[in-house]
């Protein structure tokens, strides 16, 4: 992946003048820094020629402007460190913001791939160093530019050959870094998806825990967990071999600098070029022209880090949701839910065949029909085009007679509910989680929905009332009572087309009475697909259609298509055989 470099700099944009005058600062301290040398030589000079009395007389003069110097370096510095790493930590938390916003909008065949652990890695873990890169980065280039042109042309300026020398192993330290950087970048990019792997570990095993225990399998979870982590473990190891190696190398072409400088520093002072004074300046100045060469290559594996997340950040900031809103999407100002499948294929991204092949139905506005056959001919696929979740291949799924793809996706989906069989629930208060359907609702209308889905009774009994907090997904309240609480939500919502997928399939008998009794005061005035692998369920709906690999093979009333004795004659008697 090429860095896009202006995506890159665009962070930057609200926090412009804040950071240019980190920038400002940060020069103005190495520039600062830079003169404690020349200092240093001018008492040593004094010193060396024996004019102790004039050494003396200026000690103090540059005493006095060192201590300037020095709070000026240090107060530059304060605000250098605490405005810069702010600076950092803003846009860091913007691109945090940015990249969840995105997620949201990603469609489900994108969810269908990706692990959720390894996503909450890249908003959390990724984007960690990014602080660092945004304000390091910069800043850093700024502050050891300046120390290392202007000790360059001091140390010129003292000593040319020298000077010089000294330069010719600087392109062998530059080629060496640009591979280096390069091995660095593949490193931690592994390491950030092995800690990504480690994530969606915990998140599946802990997601699952109720799971793990029942089967006694925590010794499985435990070996999974261990085999991650040694992954990234490796990884690591990996990566630190190859640094410790990078900055012991150029620790050494360091020392060769050095030892350079004494050795032809001494040589010269023999042969009269060169006076002690210098020397020790220019070994002052030489430390000065490393420094920015040790902490560049020491900080290079931390912007790395920062690059690499960026790298990761944009691979998920440049998907486009396959599921969006066209540029001049309707929005519908009212809906009588009217639904026709209009020759409609379907295939999964992930399988090659069609789930569903050249399916026409028409629901009326109103009506209440169910939707049955065998399991995985494509019966919640089916119910699935309605609201968008994936689009058709083939055909077209229509609204009110208007195509779903040219309607405004929120619209759309505002005006369709959906009861599964999986319920869903987030942590927070019964209140919360009806007030769900309608975040505009009353405390009233909540309560009314409650009612409407015979939850009230139940929900007063709880500790706490409405007020109780029902435990991450809902864990503290019974598969009926979770049920409900999803149907309040639905009747909260108040949608003219509703989807009743296995709603009741995972109840037992009596709970499962009572929420027929809700689902039918839910669907009454709304157009209502009701699934259900229960036939005994939907005896009175008003039109049965029976879904079988061929596709819509029968359709009609209960008696009529037993009458046909047919296949939901036939699904039908094998079901009361059972009971
Ligand atoms: P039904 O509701 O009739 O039991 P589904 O609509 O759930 O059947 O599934 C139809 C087929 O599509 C099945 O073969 C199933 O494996 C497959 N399928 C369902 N959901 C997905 C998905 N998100 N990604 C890929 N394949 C899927
Ligand atoms: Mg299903």
């Amino acid at each position: 992946m090429r860095f896009p470099v202006k995506k890159f700099f665009s962070y930057y944009k609200p926090y412009l003048s804040l950071f240019l005058r980190v920038l400002a600062c940060a020069f103005i301290v190495s520039a600062v820094t830079l003169v404690f040398p020349l200092l240093v030589q001018h008492i040593t000079k004094d010193v060396l020629k024996g004019d102790l009395s004039g050494a003396l007389s200026s000690v103090y003069g540059i005493g006095g402007l060192m201590l300037v110097l020095v709070a000026v370096q240090n107060i530059g510095n304060y605000f250098v460190d605490y405005k810069g790493h702010e600076v950092g930590a803003r846009m860091e938390s913007d691109m945090r913001s940015e990249l969840f916003a995105h997620m949201q909008t990603l469609s489900f065949s994108f969810y269908d791939k990706e692990k959720t652990g390894r996503l909450m890695s890249r908003i959390t873990n990724d984007l960690l160093l990014l602080s660092e890169l945004y304000h390091h980065g910069p800043e850093d280039y700024v502050k050891y530019l300046v120390r290392f042109i202007g000790a360059f042309f001091i140390l010129f300026s003292i000593n040319a050959h020298l000077t010089i020398a000294v330069f010719c192993f600087f392109p062998i330290l530059g080629a060496f870094s640009l591979y280096f950087n390069k091995m660095l970048n593949k490193a931690l990019r592994r390491n950030k998806e092995r800690i990504g792997d480690v994530n969606a570990q915990v998140e599946d095993s802990l997601s699952g825990i109720r799971v793990v225990k029942s089967f006694a399998n925590e010794y499985v979870e435990i070996e999974k967990f261990n085999q991650a982590n040694n992954r990234f473990l490796d990884s690591r190891k990996k990566t630190y071999k190859a640094e410790a190696y990078f900055f012991n190398a150029v620790e050494t072409i360091i020392q060769l600098i050095t030892i350079t400088v004494i050795i032809f520093g001494s040589a010269s002072i023999v042969g009269n070029t060169l006076n002690l004074a210098d020397l020790i300046t220019f070994l002052l100045y030489i430390s000065f022209m490393i420094e920015p060469i040790q902490r560049l290559t020491h900080m290079s594996s931390q912007l790395q880090e920062g690059i690499t997340g960026f790298q990761r950040f944009m691979e998920i900031m440049n998907l486009k949701p396959t599921i969006e809103n066209k540029p001049n999407a309707l929005i519908l100002p009212e809906v009588h839910g009217e639904i026709e499948f209009k020759q409609v294929s379907f295939r999964y991204e992930a399988h090659l065949d069609h789930v569903l092949v050249n399916l026409s139905l028409r629901v009326q506005p109103g009506e209440y029909v169910a939707l049955v056959g065998p399991s995985g001919v494509g019966k919640t696929t089916l119910c699935s085009l309605i609201p968008r979740f994936y689009e058709v291949t083939n055909g077209d799924v229509l609204l009110d007679g208007i195509s779903v793809r040219d309607l405004d996706l929120r619209s759309l989906r505002n005006n369709i509910g959906i009861v599964q069989q999986d319920i869903y629930l987030f942590a927070g208060t019964v209140m919360e989680n009806i007030g769900y359907g309608n975040p505009a609702a009353s405390e009233e209308a909540i309560i009314a929905a409650a009612k409407y889905a015979n939850a009230h009774g139940f929900i007063m009994n709880l500790s706490n009332g409405y007020h109780t907090e029902i435990g991450q997904r809902g864990v503290k309240l019974s598969g009926g009572q979770k049920q409900r609480l999803s149907i309040a939500r639905v009747f909260l919502k108040n949608p003219p087309v509703l989807i009743l997928d296995e709603a009741t399939s995972a109840l037992d008998n009596e709970s499962e009475s009572i929420i027929k009794e809700s689902l039918e005061s839910l669907a009454k005035g709304r157009t209502t697909i009701v699934i259900a692998h229960r036939l005994s369920t939907i005896r009175n709906a008003e039109r049965i259609i029976v879904l079988t690999e061929d596709g819509i093979v029968e359709q009609g009333t209960h008696e009529a298509l037993l009458a046909r004795d047919g296949v939901y004659a036939h699904l039908y008697s094998k079901q009361f055989e059972l009971q």
